[in-house]
């Protein structure tokens, strides 16, 4: 019979973070769908129990803690004892987990130890039977494999925007709390603190509720002859800033900035969106400029509700690619809306 556990880990003020409830909304359709396994979470930080009363009524039987000073940061060495503890205290088979920066470093090394094998970027879980199989994307989320495995523990890490966050009325549940002997030889690494890019010079929000993408229509000339490439970057930046968005970027755009062109110094080839770019993942999806032409709208495939702004009515986002097009100069309607927020 397989035991199932969930992992987590605290952020700094002792809270879950987002990817952390959606990966535990995964783990329980996984125990719903395997209803004779056993479900037991486990929870590494610095104080965690605010943590395991915001999941305690997820359905789990064992609750497993490993909490302390020495557990408060991410550093590999701690981490991979606190949760080898838990692993085998748990009697884990499967072993579900956010695909966090933490977890991403420390769970490979966690599987090893174990003797366990480890799949990231899991988009689902498929039950046949009692077999497991998961869903997994490749070539930029363009096929879906669905694999299984027979070793275990089987670690499976998934990634934000998967599953929906893990909603739940909370429980009394006994904490098991797991003493695990941290020496010198753990405390090597001295973790000092993080150096993160200001939250305005950092465009790429994976977070953000929405995505909105400037194609190459801000840098052509506009009806009276001319380009405005400030007033379409301060357009821009303006309506982020309020919006809080993720920006994306059509190809064309982030193009032109390698062929010296004089375009915008915010916007990189990391913004761009589509089959030579990436696929992200937001509920909500604005396009601004862009034509919609197939190779870019494909990075779309994981946003919700879609939006276009463009002056051809007969633009690629007109042929049942958005929900909404508005046939609009998108300089003057992205103000606007700004001035609105
Ligand atoms: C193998 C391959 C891979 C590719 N991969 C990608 C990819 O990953 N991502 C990607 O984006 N592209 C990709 N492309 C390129 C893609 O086919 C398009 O060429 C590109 O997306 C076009 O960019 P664009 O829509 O910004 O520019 P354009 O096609 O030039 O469109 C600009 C649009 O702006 C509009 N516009 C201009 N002014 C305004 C205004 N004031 N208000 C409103 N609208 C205005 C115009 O009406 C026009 O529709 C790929 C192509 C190939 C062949």
């Amino acid at each position: 019979m397989e035991t199932i556990l969930f992992l987590a880990h605290t952020e700094d003020d002792g809270s879950l973070g987002r990817a952390a409830f959606e990966a535990l909304s995964g783990a329980t359709d996984l125990h719903r769908q395997m209803s004779t396994a056993t479900f037991a979470v486990g929870i590494i930080g610095g104080e965690v129990s605010a943590a395991a009363t915001a999941v305690s009524g997820c359905g789990a039987s064992a609750f497993y803690a490993v909490a302390g000073s020495d557990f408060a940061v991410s550093r590999y060495a701690t981490d991979a004892a606190a949760l080898d503890a838990i692993c085998r205290a748990a009697g884990a088979t499967i072993v579900v987990a956010p695909a966090t920066a933490r977890f991403n470093r420390v769970l490979p090394g966690v599987a090893q130890r174990l003797g366990g094998r480890i799949d990231t970027h899991v988009g689902g879980f498929v039950v046949n039977g009692a077999e497991l199989r998961i869903q997994r994307g490749y070539y930029r989320q363009r096929m879906i494999a669905t694999l299984s495995r027979t070793v275990r523990p089987w670690f499976l890490t998934v990634d934000g925007g998967v599953f929906p966050r893990w909603e739940g009325a909370t429980a009394t549940v006994p904490i098991q709390s797991l003493t695990v002997p941290v020496g010198d030889e753990l405390r090597k690494t001295k973790v000092v603190g993080f150096k993160a890019p200001l939250a305005n010079a950092q465009t790429i929000r994976p977070d953000a509720k929405l995505l909105f993408v400037a194609g190459v229509g801000w840098t052509k000339k506009q009806g009276d002859g001319q380009v405005h490439l400030d007033d379409a970057a301060t357009t821009i930046l303006g309506f982020l800033d309020k919006a809080n968005a993720s920006l994306g970027s059509s190809k064309s755009l982030v193009d032109q900035s390698s062929e010296g062109q004089n375009v915008f110094s915010f916007m990189s080839h990391l913004n761009q969106v589509g089959q030579t770019g990436s696929t992200p993942r937001h509920p909500k999806g604005l396009s601004t400029c862009c034509h919609g032409e197939e190779p870019h709208v494909v990075g779309w495939r994981f946003i919700g509700e879609r939006r276009a702004i463009n002056l051809d009515t007969n633009c690629g986002w007109a042929q049942g690619k958005a929900d909404v097009l508005y046939v609009a100069d998108a300089f003057e309607l992205v103000r606007k809306v700004t001035e609105l927020l």
